[in-house]
């Protein structure tokens, strides 16, 4: 899979006249490699020339940690009192370019820039994110298998208590069923209760759940290093009917909003779905973000389904359908799937059940 990908990114390589990318922290190298480096001050860089054989280039203390791959890459350690960039700058030789990852850190950026002057430098997204886009069979395996995990926390929430409980509990019982359900890492886990709903980030905190409350439950983690987001509404009692109505209209609009996700459709004009059903119930100012992100070794990544993105679904492309309406001071809703563009049309990777969950 891995040398697929590099091969891959070399074909790319050549389109672009890149002559050696530089991967240091962020998702693109363990997606190219498997190895996530550790974000800490010593550099840790895989550099693949467009012609010749690749090198990661890691702190010796580290290098036990990189799981030998010779037909892909060798392992170049540096010790405590060599200079990083000095291994690095003798590898790359002379390019005239050179595409470097986007999360590196800056000051080897500047470093790398001062030792080669004549080197002209670019984003390595440039590169990775068309390809990073188009999900491979495999990738789109993982992100289901993620999906189903959380989908099964779901089930269970269903049946949990929340009235009495601090968001902060539920956010502790969230990760833990995470890990608990195979993921490696429990990436976040937002809730919401009541006017705190309203604030589509809001970080979990003292307050109470009570009668009444709708419960906003947003979490997701990696699990093989592919991301499992999704979005569920867990109410305290019998809904009102203003909760119901207004939840009505956004399940509608998350419904249209997944079946315009055609391959072909631009990416805008999944946004616009969603957004027209939420405006025509009078709610347009209440939806205050996007429609949805991409979604694979990131939570959020290209393509982001938003107003201005023109690019057209492929098949391949994974990403988050998840219209909200905020009412401030009284609750929030939102509701987010995991959907594939398909020649068959959209799967849906999560099968949670959409409705109101009433809880206790
Ligand atoms: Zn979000
Ligand atoms: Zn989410
Ligand atoms: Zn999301």
């Amino acid at each position: 899979m891995h040398s697929q990908r590099m091969a891959r990114v070399r074909r790319r390589m050549d389109d672009l006249d890149v002559d050696v990318l530089l991967l240091s922290v962020g998702a693109d190298l363990p997606w190219l490699t498997g190895y996530d480096a550790l974000e800490t001050e010593r550099l840790t860089m895989l550099v693949l020339p467009r012609d010749g054989d690749a090198a990661l280039v890691v702190p010796r203390l580290e290098a036990a940690r990189v799981r030998e791959r010779p037909e892909a890459f060798s392992i170049m350690a540096w010790d405590e009192t060599d200079d990083p960039v000095d291994v690095v700058v003798k590898l790359v030789g002379s390019p005239s370019s050179a595409a470097i990852g986007d999360h590196t850190w800056a000051r080897f950026l500047l470093d790398l820039q001062r030792a080669l002057p004549s080197t002209s430098f670019r984003k390595g997204s440039d590169v990775t994110t068309p390809l990073r886009m188009v999900k491979e069979a495999a990738e789109v395996d993982a992100l289901r298998a993620a999906a189903h995990a959380v989908d099964g926390i779901v089930a269970e929430m269903r049946a949990r208590p929340f009235a009495g409980r601090t968001e902060t509990d539920v956010h502790r019982e969230l990760v833990q069923r995470m890990l608990d359900a195979g993921h490696e890492r429990a990436n976040f886990a937002i809730v919401g209760s009541g006017p705190n709903g309203a604030s589509p980030h809001h970080e979990a905190g003292s307050r109470v759940i009570e009668p009444g409350d709708v419960v906003v439950c947003d979490f997701g983690g990696s699990m093989h290093h592919y991301c499992s987001d999704i979005t569920r509404l867990f109410v305290v009692g019998e809904p009102s009917s203003e909760v119901r109505d207004t939840y009505a209209v956004l399940t509608s609009a998350q419904e249209q909003a997944v079946h315009a996700a055609q391959i072909g459709t631009p990416c805008e004009g999944v946004d616009a779905r969603a957004r027209r059903v939420i405006a025509d119930a009078g709610f347009g100012n209440r939806f205050i973000h996007r429609t949805g992100h991409g979604i694979g070794v990131e939570t959020h990544e290209e393509p982001y389904i938003v107003a201005g993105n023109t690019t057209p679904l492929a098949a391949g492309n994974a990403f988050s359908i998840e219209p909200g309406i905020y009412l401030p001071g009284r609750f929030g809703l939102r509701l987010e799937d995991i959907v594939v563009a398909t020649p068959d049309g959209p799967e849906r990777l999560n099968q949670a059940p959409r409705d109101l969950a009433v809880v206790e």
